[in-house]
């Protein structure tokens, strides 16, 4: 540890002193870990060799995952491994990931090398030599991905950016190293429903972000349907801002206005011209739209609603069924 206060050149020292734990969420990704671990395990000997840990969450798999796992576990004492009783998500698994690691710098990445490991020393240098708590990584292309979910994601970060106090990266992943004490933080915020991308955004401090083309998956399936991730992107709204609470107050003024004016209007037309029956289709379309409108309204309360009840109940976030023998 003492080597880190001289002025040796940095080629002379290895990546990083302390331990290094990768958390890797897996689900259905029998294909996938046995490419990642190999690609992994280039890197840290392309780095020196550097002390490391993967933690590989296993997330309610049908196929061989956990199997895969287990012999991996074996053959190498550096790799652990916990598996869930059921599918809890992506957010949960990292959220064990994260509990799990012992390392003094943490990087949550995906199983199926989307999320390349050769970034890694740009991330170390960042943290180490350029004065930055957190480094992540940037998709600044989608090559590969299908156009309509690129269109919806693109959508979701400008309706996320434009309710949210918080700025929020477009094409950022959870792929991100960080230190122990920024894992702390994370791990202090026990919410139920994790949106772990603006957790980073709400503790502040500087991040580097470092940008890459996108990589394709190079084994296994995607797990997230078009439904799923709208699910996903619902929550990460409301988790990160009231807007849409504020925006339904809104209108209801603003359309209260509206019929203080629409009143004055018809009493005197009535008034003068006694012919009430006029108007009755623009009476039924005002009446469906307003109708739908405080639907809509109920709707966003609802979703609050569900949430704060959600967070109220108080339940673990996962269930671990196994896990990999302690060392
Ligand atoms: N994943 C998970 N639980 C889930 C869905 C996904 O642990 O319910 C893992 C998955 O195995 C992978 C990572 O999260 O390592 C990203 O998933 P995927 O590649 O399917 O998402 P995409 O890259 O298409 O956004
Ligand atoms: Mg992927």
């Amino acid at each position: 540890m003492e080597e880190d206060n001289t002025d040796a050149a940095p080629e002379a020292k290895p990546f990083y002193s302390g331990l290094f734990s990768a958390i890797v969420p897996c689900r259905d990704e029998e294909e996938s870990i046995p490419v990642f671990y190999g690609e992994f395990i280039s890197q840290m000997a392309k780095m020196g060799n550097p002390q490391f840990e993967i933690i590989f969450v296993e997330d309610g798999s049908k196929d061989r995952t956990l199997e895969v796992l287990k012999e991996l576990s074996e053959s190498d004492n550096r790799v652990r491994f916990i598996s869930f009783s059921r599918n809890f998500g992506k957010e949960a698994a990292m959220y064990a990931g994260m509990k799990e690691a012992r390392g003094d710098y943490i990087a949550v990445m995906d199983c199926d090398l989307q999320d390349p490991p050769s970034l890694l020393p740009d991330m170390f240098k960042a943290l180490d030599s350029e004065g930055y708590d957190c480094a992540a990584a940037r998709r600044i292309t989608r090559d590969g991905e299908p156009p309509v979910r690129s269109f919806a994601v693109k959508c979701f970060y400008r309706i996320l950016n434009s309710l949210s106090p918080l700025k929020f990266a477009e094409g950022a992943r959870d792929f991100r190293l960080m230190r122990r004490r920024t894992l702390e933080t994370i791990l202090s915020m026990q919410e139920y429903n994790r949106f772990t991308k603006g957790m980073y955004e709400w503790i502040g401090g500087k991040t580097k972000w470092i940008e890459y083309p996108n990589a394709g998956r190079r084994a296994g399936r995607t797990k997230w349907s078009i439904w799923g991730l709208a699910i996903y992107s619902l929550d990460a709204l409301t988790s990160f801002s009231t807007v849409p609470l504020a925006l339904a107050a809104v209108l209801g003024i603003a359309f209260c206005a509206l019929s203080a004016v629409a009143i004055v209007f018809l009493s005197i037309r009535q008034m003068i011209f006694h012919n009430s029956a006029y108007g009755w289709t623009s009476m039924v379309c005002i009446l469906f739209f307003l109708s739908g409108l405080q639907l809509f309204c109920l709707g966003v309360l609802g979703h609050y609603m569900s949430k704060i009840y959600l967070e109220s109940k108080r339940r673990p976030h996962y269930v671990v069924s196994e896990r990999s023998k302690e060392r």
